[in-house]
This record gives structure tokens, C-alpha cells and sequence, in this order.
């Protein structure tokens, strides 16, 4: 076990304070790279190491897989083996099961694999679109609603309260989320939010589950707490109980999930909920180089609104780095092409390829980087995407595997034999050269790599040992990791860092994304710029394309990048275009979309003839009308002045 003087080491004064302080809440406010995850992790095995309380009392909650894993590891390291560190799902996962038989004296459901389905087929009972836009919408909808404890009945009064630009009535919004309700519990399904919305009743309904509940957690910790949801506190509330041993960490600028309920209003008012908290403020970003720190400062600082407490500056401590670097190119493929060139060089200069990622707004853009690297023979993987326990080659690999459990096929090559078993499922020798097959690849040799790992750790592991080792991790969703360049979206990429950052894609229309055309949301896509910023150790690379892989629309360089090129790079505009315009009319933008393809329009020409150059003029007018009238009816709710031109005064 760690010594006391080894986890107190490497933590500065206000770290230790938050470390050291006794059982009861605690609440770290602070910016990105400051140190909040270190601080939590050194405190939960702190009070391990003091006796305060054993691994299995504790529960800490991290918002994605691969955080919490990272966070089981380093307190293994610190000598607090054992302690529950889950995403909530995770955690709710693992309690229902538990005790769900007990409530309902029946084995507990299961969990849906496709909840896209499940919508569809309630709006198409409904006689709504199944067009894969619409559904999705739809769901994101349902999503919000149950995130933010809004049943369907009160699904018309919430969005509207809630300002949600819904895609179509919300009544039959509302329908169709009781549809999906109703057949998901007719093949007693449940989705992701009812672990939580579960787990939550039984805790608030059943006094002895509570009181068995609270007898075996009595610590709690929450990682990225300003992203929480109504549903996710009310879980936490109801482990937590009429107790006060909790620990939150959190950055209000860094709430990316506002469009889906979050709030970092938890966050802001912990300190008025627990008087007597120890509260602590971190400014020193012990992350990224003074240059990146810089790069973070601006981002952030030209928000238009920070609450109270957030305004802080970081202080870069590492030594001087590179320059944060700006590239334009022509179009996509060039883009990815030029990243995967800069990947190759950092590489050769000893940078390893799992310490580089590339990041992006949207998991479709990933396609392109991936055919980059596919071609210059650079391995990589892609998360945020499908959870890879759920992927298609993963469940039939597992199928493959216990079939050979049951045949008692031996094992002592345990990595061999996982080899050859998984052939059957498409395995090859040799990489498939891009796409999908290469993605199903590098899911299939995460299992070998897997089974190389376990034999390392446990020389006589067999197939049993090993599948074992597989569900629990499946459970946990902590999957395998392929030594690799990361692929993620910036979603995915919250509280993980790398030593290189490509942060890539920044146009008008993906950052901010085209549908964020309130000031609210355009304000979450620049919290996302800033989470992308603050990833990168030392190098950071931020680019754009004018057009689509082979395209010939002009796209145009996303407004949150403007005044961070420096005067003299080669993506520096004249300083002319840069001058501040005065402001214009209003705050709220509508951007000019093309009525063919919808993609943003920029020229005074495509926007007068309100589509652009190289798309039809052949339109039907019916749809025009209709949009006319969309403009107008959005111009009223978001009540600006009529249809406003996109100007570089907006562009700020
Ligand atoms: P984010 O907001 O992005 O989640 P964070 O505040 O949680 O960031 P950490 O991930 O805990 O920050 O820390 C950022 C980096 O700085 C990590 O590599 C961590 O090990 C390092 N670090 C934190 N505190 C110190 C310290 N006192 N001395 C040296 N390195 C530190
Ligand atoms: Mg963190």
C-alpha cells in the first residue's frame, strides 16, 4: 500500500486541502487540466488509506467508460483496489440486477440493443416519418425528456417551456414517446435512462432496499458533476439518502450536455446547499503547455455568458511548447490527408500514436480521417461510436467463444486459440485496407490483444477465465483499447488528454453545428471548442475546409476561430476582414441555408438566389413556400427581426 506522504506528494496546496478534508461534501470548482480527477482519485484513496472508509463503501461516478476505467487503475496504483469507480449507468446497472428480483420477484429485463427501433416502430404506428433524421430526432427528444423527468403528458408544456425547437408537433411527440414506452415494457425491455429511472423508485419506495443501500455505500464521488442531469441527481440524491459524504468536481465551462438536460446549476449551488462544504477553487493547469493554456484562455473568455465563479484564468505551469497551429485547406480529403502526414512526423519523432488524437464535432466525420490513416498505414481507433460491446462482430465473436467453452475446447495458447476461434467470425492476418472491414478488424484483434494481456497477467488464464474477463469488462463498458491514434468525437474526448491534438473540421454549420441557431446552444458548441483546446498536452492542430471531400461548396471557417490565428500565419485573414463590424441587429442568427442541400450559404449571390451554385434550380415551389414560412414562424418564437443575413459582425 501507498504511503501517506506518496498521495499527499505532487498535489499543490489547494489540491491537498480538498484531499485531506474530513468525511462530508467537498466541491472542487475548477477549469480543465487543473487537476480536479487527480484530486478526487488521491482523496478517495486517502480515506482508504486512512481507514476512513474501505474500497467496497465507495462509490464513485465518471460520466464515460474509458474515464472510469482510467480512474479504477490509477487508485489500484494508489492502493485502493476495489473501489466501484462506474459511469451511472454502469452503477444503476449493476444495482438493479441486483435488486430488481427482489421488487419484482422475476428476473430483471433486459436491456435493449436497439432503441432506434423501438422509436421507429412507434412513429410508424403513429403514421410519423421513419426517414432516419426524423427518427433520430424523435429520439433525442424522448432522451431529453426522460433526462429531464418530463413524462410524455407533460412532454407539449416542458419543450415549449424549455424553449426545445422540436421537429415536429410535440403532441405527437408526446405520442410517440408513450408508444415507445408502452412496447418497450410489452417485451419488457428497458432502455439506458430507465436503469437509473429504476433504480431511483426503489431506493425512494422501498425503505429496507434503502436502508441495505446506504448500510454498504457511505462515500460518494462524482467526476465532470456540471454535466449532471435532473435524472442523474435525483439517482445521486437518492444514494446519498439524508447523508452529506460527497465529493463533486466540476467545470461549468465545460457543460457540453445542456442540449440534452444537464445542468451546471448542481455544480454552482453545492456550496449553498452544503454550507458547510469545503470548497476549493483550482487555477494551475498542470495539463497543457502555457501556449495551449493561452489558446484555452481566449476561447473561453470570449463567451457571452459566464456564470459566477467560472471566470477563472487558468495559469499554464508546464514548460514552453509549439505554437498551437492553424491550417485552411481546400477541401476535406486534403485536410485529412495533411493530419495524416503530421501524424506520421510526430511519430517519427517519438511521439507514440495512442498519445495523438483527432476530434472532431460529429461521429460522421470520421470517415474521412479514417480513410487518411487506413492509407498511410497508421492504426487507430474510433470511440464514442457504437459502444463496442454492442457491436455486431463483438456479439458474434463472444457467441464463437462460448460455443468453445461449451465444447471444452482446450486452451494453455490461450491468445492462439482466441486467434483461431475468432476466424470464424472474419478474422485475417492482415489488416482489410480501410472502412468498415477495418474497423471490425480492429474491434476482432482488441480481443487477442485482450487475451495476450490476461496470459501476461495470468499465465494459466483459460477460455473460461478469459470470456469471464470479457463480461465483466462488457458490464463495465470498459472496453479494450488498440494501440492507436484516437478517433473521437469532442463529446467523447471530456476529461482525457493526449500529448497531440488534432482538432479538426472547424467550419460554420459543424462547429457551431447548423442547428444551433440560438445564442444558448451557439454558446455550448463554443464550450466544446474549449473542451477540444484543453485535451492537448502540446501540440494542437486546428483546421478547416472550404469543401466537402470532392465537393465544390464553399464552406466557411467556423466564427470561434477567427481571432485565434495570429496576425502573420498563412490562415490569418487580412487584418480588414478581421476588423470588428458593429454589432448587428439582433443576437440571434438564422443562417441562410441553401433550400436544395441546406448547407450554409455565404455568398451574397447563392444567398439571394437562396440555394447554392452547384445545386438544382429546379426546386419544387411548394417547398420553398413552406420554408418561407419556417423562417417566419422562427424569426417570430425566436422573436428577432425577419430573416436576418449572416454578417462577420455576428462572427465573433
Ligand atoms: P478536465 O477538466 O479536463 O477533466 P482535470 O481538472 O480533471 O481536467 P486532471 O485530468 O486531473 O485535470 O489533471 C490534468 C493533468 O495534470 C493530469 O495529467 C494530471 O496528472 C496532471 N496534474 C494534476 N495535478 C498535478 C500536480 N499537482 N502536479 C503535477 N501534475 C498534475
Ligand atoms: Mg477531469
Amino acid at each position: 500500500m501507498a504511503d501517506q506522504p506518496r498521495l499527499l506528494e505532487g498535489l499543490d496546496p489547494e489540491q491537498r486541502q480538498a484531499v485531506i478534508a474530513p468525511r462530508g461534501p467537498v466541491c472542487v470548482l475548477a477549469g480543465a487540466g487543473t487537476g480536479k480527477t487527480r484530486t478526487i482519485t488521491h482523496r478517495i484513496a486517502h480515506l482508504v488509506q486512512r481507514g476512513l472508509v474501505t474500497p467496497r463503501q465507495i462509490l464513485a461516478v465518471t460520466f464515460t467508460a474509458r474515464a472510469a476505467g482510467e480512474m479504477r487503475t490509477r487508485l489500484r496504483e494508489l492502493g485502493a483496489a476495489g473501489v466501484q469507480a462506474q459511469t451511472f449507468h454502469a452503477a444503476a446497472f449493476r444495482q438493479l440486477r441486483y435488486f430488481w428480483p427482489r421488487v419484482h420477484d422475476a428476473q430483471m429485463w433486459q436491456l435493449t440493443d436497439n432503441k432506434f427501433r423501438l422509436v421507429m416502430q412507434a412513429a410508424n404506428r403513429l403514421g410519423l416519418s421513419t426517414e432516419r433524421e426524423d427518427v433520430r430526432d424523435l429520439a433525442s427528444e424522448i432522451e431529453w425528456s426522460k433526462s429531464s423527468l418530463i413524462s410524455p403528458e407533460q412532454y407539449p408544456a416542458a419543450a415549449q417551456q424549455a424553449g426545445r425547437e422540436t421537429p415536429i408537433l410535440p403532441e405527437l411527440i408526446a405520442k410517440a414517446f408513450a408508444g415507445y414506452e408502452k412496447l418497450k415494457s410489452s417485451a419488457q425491455l428497458l432502455d439506458f435512462d430507465d436503469l437509473l429511472l429504476h433504480i431511483a423508485a426503489i431506493l425512494e419506495d422501498r425503505e429496507d432496499i434503502a436502508e441495505e443501500f446506504r448500510s454498504q455505500y457511505r462515500s460518494f464521488v462524482v467526476d465532470e458533476y456540471q454535466d449532471v442531469n435532473p435524472l442523474q441527481a435525483r439517482v445521486l440524491d437518492a444514494w446519498v439518502g439524508n447523508r452529506d459524504d460527497l465529493t463533486v468536481v466540476g467545470d461549468a465551462n465545460q457543460t457540453i450536455y445542456s442540449f440534452a438536460g444537464a445542468s451546471p446549476k448542481w455544480l454552482i449551488n453545492f456550496p449553498r446547499k452544503y454550507p458547510e462544504a469545503t470548497v476549493v477553487r483550482l487555477e494551475r493547469d498542470y495539463r497543457s503547455t502555457p501556449q495551449v493554456v493561452d489558446l484555452a484562455n481566449k476561447v473561453i473568455g470570449a463567451a457571452r455568458e459566464r456564470p459566477a465563479g467560472t471566470r477563472l484564468k487558468l495559469v499554464g505551469q508546464r514548460p514552453d511548447g509549439p505554437r498551437p497551429d492553424f491550417a485552411e485547406y481546400d477541401d476535406e480529403t486534403d485536410e485529412a490527408d495533411a493530419i495524416a502526414r503530421k501524424i506520421a512526423q510526430l511519430a517519427k519523432r517519438g511521439v507514440p500514436l495512442s498519445e495523438i488524437a483527432i476530434l472532431f464535432r460529429v461521429n460522421a466525420q470520421s470517415e474521412v480521417y479514417e480513410k487518411a490513416l487506413s492509407d498511410a498505414e497508421i492504426p487507430y481507433q474510433v470511440r464514442g461510436g457504437e459502444r463496442f460491446f454492442a457491436r455486431a462482430e463483438i456479439r458474434q465473436a463472444m457467441a464463437t467463444l462460448r460455443t468453445a467453452i461449451a465444447r471444452d475446447t482446450a486452451a494453455e495458447d490461450l491468445p492462439g486459440t482466441v486467434r483461431e476461434l475468432l476466424v470464424e467470425v472474419g478474422l485475417t492476418d492482415e489488416p482489410p485496407a480501410g472502412g468498415s472491414a477495418r474497423e471490425r478488424w480492429e474491434s476482432l484483434i482488441a480481443l487477442v490483444e485482450l487475451a495476450e494481456g490476461l496470459v501476461a497477467a495470468v499465465p494459466d488464464a483459460d477460455l473460461r477465465r478469459y470470456v469471464a474477463e470479457l463480461d465483466a469488462r462488457a458490464e463495465a463498458q470498459h472496453p479494450p483499447t488498440v494501440e492507436g491514434v484516437t478517433l473521437a468525437s469532442l463529446h467523447a474526448a471530456k476529461g482525457l488528454e493526449w500529448d497531440a491534438v488534432f482538432l479538426a473540421g472547424l467550419v460554420e454549420g459543424t462547429l457551431p453545428i447548423q442547428h444551433a441557431d440560438t445564442d444558448a446552444a451557439v454558446e455550448e458548441e463554443r464550450r466544446l471548442l474549449y473542451v477540444g483546446v484543453t485535451r492537448a498536452r502540446e501540440h494542437l492542430h486546428l483546421s478547416w475546409a472550404l469543401a466537402r471531400a470532392g465537393g465544390r461548396r464553399f464552406r466557411r471557417r467556423s466564427r470561434f476561430v477567427y481571432n485565434l490565428v495570429p496576425d502573420g500565419h498563412p490562415a490569418a485573414l487580412p487584418s480588414k476582414a478581421k476588423q470588428p463590424q458593429p454589432p448587428a441587429r439582433q443576437a440571434a442568427t438564422i443562417t441562410p441555408q441553401c433550400r436544395v442541400c441546406s448547407s450554409t450559404l455565404v455568398s451574397t449571390m447563392d444567398i439571394k438566389l437562396g440555394r447554392c451554385s452547384d445545386c438544382p434550380s429546379d426546386v419544387d415551389e411548394t417547398l420553398l413556400e413552406q420554408l418561407k414560412a419556417w423562417r417566419s414562424e422562427r424569426a417570430r418564437q425566436l422573436k428577432v427581426p425577419a430573416y436576418v443575413v449572416f454578417t462577420d459582425a455576428t462572427l465573433t
